[in-house]
């Protein structure tokens, strides 16, 4: 049976990205070795990483004042790599989630924290309005997208502060205007590629700022310098999220995606909105992510979530448990997730709904 792969991360990759990085981990390019076992240093891996820096470049359209660079260590280690390179005194967050908790974490070991507004009072199932950032702050943090909570800020913030962002499940969903952020951050294992490596756009004038020693290794600076190659990159993941954005990019680029993907959220936000047996878990419409969806059953069929979890995976459909703090169902819904994959999810919950 075809699985319909919903998972919050890692998650749904191309066919192609997947093809293909099976290929090279049993002979890449015909050489007669795996991707796995050549040194970083080969001309075959340096091209690799030139390639997936230069198509992260390309498909965000990365202006020349900003480096890429591919890291390990997950979005979790630059929480505290973006404090220890920005920090000097005080840093504004923005509370839109545990992620976004998890970073204001991090950051109060480097200094003061105001945390401008939260929605933690709600479960973060919307995104605080109204808040304003203090001119002394050395920048601003938020959360693009709550993989767990499904809500989103889908525009391009403009901010009195330099603007940080953690893009980890929403990157290359759409056009960004990276010229308004600091730093744009993540793991990569969404859009991007596999788990194993992280990703960071940043400003370089925004380095070298604060008064503190920093290690090596969480210096943004040593990695810019060593374009991504100053210790061993986690290779297979860079080579599979390389052959992931070739495939993003032969699919139109991001803006492409942006269209796929509002018209994808928009077929199952549909359904939940006309289905008597589920509700959506962001009531107001503009903060509902289209990476992430959110979605419980109405108190009258709150019986029947198993059920229906059992008859969705009779289908196919894998992934859809929610995140425990949310309960209900969460169906994310990627670049490589097609519009056929989410009708499948559709029409289960129309039977599902017409047997009752
Ligand atoms: N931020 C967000 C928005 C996430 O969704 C995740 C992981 N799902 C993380 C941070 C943590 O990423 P990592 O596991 O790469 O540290």
């Amino acid at each position: 049976m075809k699985k319909h792969n919903f998972y919050a991360g890692p998650s749904i990759l191309s066919e192609y990205a997947k093809e293909e990085t099976s290929k090279g981990v049993k002979n890449l390019d015909g050489i007669g070795l795996s991707v796995m076992e050549i040194s970083h240093r080969s001309k075959e891996f340096m091209a690799i990483m030139q390639e997936t820096t230069s198509l992260l470049r390309e498909l965000l359209d990365v202006p020349d004042s900003y480096s890429v660079i591919f890291l390990h260590g997950g979005a979790s280690t630059q929480f505290c790599m973006v404090p220890y390179n920005l920090l000097n005194k005080k840093a504004a967050y923005l509370e839109t989630g545990s992620w976004a908790a998890k970073a204001i974490k991090e950051g109060k070991f480097f200094g003061e924290v105001e945390v401008v507004a939260s929605s933690k009072d709600s479960i973060y199932n919307y995104i605080p309005k109204g808040w304003s950032i203090p001119d002394d702050a050395d920048y601003f943090h938020i959360t693009t997208n709550n993989t767990i909570y499904g809500t989103q800020i889908k525009t391009d913030l403009d901010v009195n502060v330099p603007l940080v962002c953690d893009s980890s499940s929403d990157i290359l969903s759409r056009p960004m205007d990276v010229s308004k952020y600091g730093i744009i951050y993540g793991g990569a294992q969404k859009n991007i590629g596999p788990a194993g490596v992280g990703y960071a756009i940043v400003r370089n004038d925004i380095l070298g700022k604060v008064d503190r020693e920093i290690p090596t290794m969480l210096d943004y600076r040593t990695h810019i310098k060593a374009e991504s190659m100053f210790n061993t990159p986690p290779c297979v993941a860079v080579y599979a999220a390389m052959l992931n954005m070739r495939w993003l990019k032969e699919q139109g680029g991001v803006e492409a995606a942006y269209k796929r993907n509002i018209e994808k959220a928009a077929l199952l936000y549909d359904e939940i909105d006309r289905n008597k047996l589920f509700k959506p878990t962001v009531e107001q419409e503009e903060d509902r992510s289209f990476m992430n969806v959110t979605f419980i059953m109405n108190e009258e069929y709150k019986d029947k979530e198993a059920e229906f979890m059992t008859y969705a995976s009779g289908k196919g459909i894998i992934g859809i448990k929610g995140h425990r703090s949310v309960g209900g169902f969460r169906a994310s819904i990627y670049n490589a997730m097609p519009k056929s994959g989410i009708q499948v999810l559709v029409d289960a919950m129309k039977e599902f709904e017409s047997k009752l």
